[in-house]
């Protein structure tokens, strides 16, 4: 826990999607009858999950599941480090990029113009790109949480298994180190 402040209550838990596909999260939600426990070891504080949109409390644990691929996943992901005390990159989309990463050998106008003016099945007559400033302004690449933030553990899989974050968890909220048996970080 860092600096002077005393946490009141459960230690808290926030989560995020950043540029990713939720199948981090839905990972987390199969680990199953352990929700129970794990509910009574910490509150779900920003989260999908639960749907609360803004940090009001300081959280013990952050999970970030996906890279950076807009100006609004940096914005989130930066809160997260400031309202975090341990934050945790989240399978291999915020880890490394992932999928939405392949898009970081292509020139970003030519992505746009194949996803909108000249892939085979675009129908857009108006012959426009969308630039509506409510949409956050893509950025020319996708990046790595930790390349955004400090990130203090990470772990891997896409998405990592229900087993895995439920040990990192428990381990966590025990204060001792995550130590994952073999079986849960072996993909073959
Ligand atoms: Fe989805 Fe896999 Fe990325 Fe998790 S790591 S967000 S499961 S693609």
């Amino acid at each position: 826990m860092s600096g002077e402040e005393i946490i009141v209550g459960k230690p808290k838990v926030a989560t995020a999607s950043l540029a990713g596909c939720f199948g981090c999260h839905m990972s987390l939600l199969d680990i199953d009858e352990r929700i129970l426990d794990l509910i009574e070891l910490v509150e779900f504080h920003k989260s999908p999950i639960n749907d609360i949109k803004e940090f009001q409390d300081r959280c013990l644990i952050g999970l970030i599941e996906g890279g950076c691929c807009n100006e609004d996943n940096v914005e989130v992901l930066r809160k997260f480090r400031k309202y975090c005390d341990i934050l945790i990159s989240v399978g291999e989309c915020a880890t490394m990029g992932g999928i939405p990463a392949l898009r970081n050998t292509i020139p970003l106008e030519e992505c746009l113009k194949e996803a909108y003016l000249n892939g085979p099945t675009v129908c857009n007559p108006q012959k426009q790109i969308p630039n509506d400033p409510e949409i956050p302004l893509l950025l020319n690449k996708v990046y790595p949480a930790h390349e955004v933030v400090k990130i203090d553990y990470y772990l891997p899989g896409c998405p990592p298994s229900a087993d895995t974050l439920w040990e990192a968890l428990v381990a966590l909220l025990d204060n001792r180190p995550i130590e994952l048996p073999y079986q849960l970080i072996k993909y073959d």
